[in-house]
């Protein structure tokens, strides 16, 4: 069979109208300023040391193409998370993630924050501008999420309810900041924060997943679990926590990383399908709650409670 990463396989096509579903919803995908993603593709295609492995890109369009392959997908509502590095970063991505929620009605208005004095003013700045989901990345972002500089922000977000995606698995290469201990921390002091764990918290699947199913805000994003490229090069996620991973019920969400990623989006769909074959109870249920119901639900929700 000819792949196509433009075009869904028909299996995968004709999910939303078999699972009664409007189309997917994907809570992690990346859209940020030309120049930053062009130093994020530069990146993969060094395959930088952060990845610790070849990384060839499947999506290279500008913004407009890759809006329009996502709706070709068949994606209805998506993110566009970016995420600092360094001080001073965090309000430019977040300016123009907003004047991308502006563009694009498809898209979550997204924002980010870093430990700095200032993030406490910017975060509240955001969330009274009606964010709707926060990335943080530990790996890349090299901080405690622990950080004293970060605790109103935490504080804030938590009251407010908005989501966020946090990268905080030690996958693909760690670092003294990621892990779950951090985040077990964090969570004990904002017990309200709606945390979603990217890539199920790979590879600490366990200790994450423990996380989700203690604290009723928190879930998973499936962000390439289960994909060959991941089960080939990372601990694969264990057969036995998908019972467990089936009981999460509502708090486990569809998350791709496109566009860079090194296989077609639909990949990610296809392997959410095939689970049922290792996991009865991964159902078409649970497959409709995670493509489409529970970030319909999360986001919908919070967007009808806080309209102005
Ligand atoms: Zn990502």
């Amino acid at each position: 069979m000819p792949v196509d990463p433009f075009v869904l396989p028909d299996e995968v096509a004709a999910l939303p109208a078999r699972l009664g579903i409007e189309g997917f919803f994907d809570v992690h995908t990346h859209f940020m300023a030309p120049p930053v993603m062009a130093k994020v593709r530069q990146y993969f295609d060094d395959a930088g040391p952060l990845l610790g492995r070849p990384w060839p890109l499947t999506y290279r369009g500008d913004e407009t193409e890759l809006v329009s392959q996502l709706g070709a997908l068949g994606v209805r509502r998506f993110s566009a998370l970016s995420y600092a590095h360094k001080p001073g970063m965090a309000e430019f991505l977040n300016d123009w993630a907003d004047a991308f929620a502006d563009r694009v009605p498809a898209v979550l208005r997204c924002g980010t924050f870093f430990p700095e004095p200032e993030a406490t003013a910017y975060v509240g700045k955001r969330l009274a501008g009606g964010v709707e989901l926060f990335k943080v990345h530990v790996q890349v972002g090299a901080f405690w999420v622990t950080d004293p500089l970060l605790d109103e922000s935490w504080g804030q977000i938590a009251e407010a309810g908005v989501p966020v995606v946090l990268h905080a698995g030690s996958g693909p290469v760690p670092n003294e900041f990621t892990g779950p201990a951090p985040v077990a921390e964090l969570l004990r002091r904002h017990p309200g924060l709606r945390l979603l764990f990217a890539h199920a918290g790979a590879p600490e699947y366990e200790e994450f997943l423990g996380l989700a199913e203690r604290y009723p805000g928190v879930g998973l994003d499936t962000t390439m679990v289960f994909t060959s490229f991941f089960d080939e090069m990372d601990s694969p996620f264990p057969d036995r926590l998908l019972g467990r991973l089936a009981a999460l019920g509502d708090k486990v969400f569809l998350g791709s990383d496109f566009p860079n990623i090194p296989y077609p989006w639909w990949h990610q769909v296809e392997v959410l399908v095939a689970l049922r074959e290792r996991e009865p109870l991964l159902d078409d249920a649970w497959l409709a709650g995670v493509l489409w119901h529970n970030a319909e639900r999360l986001f919908e929700s919070r967007s009808a409670g806080s309209a102005p």
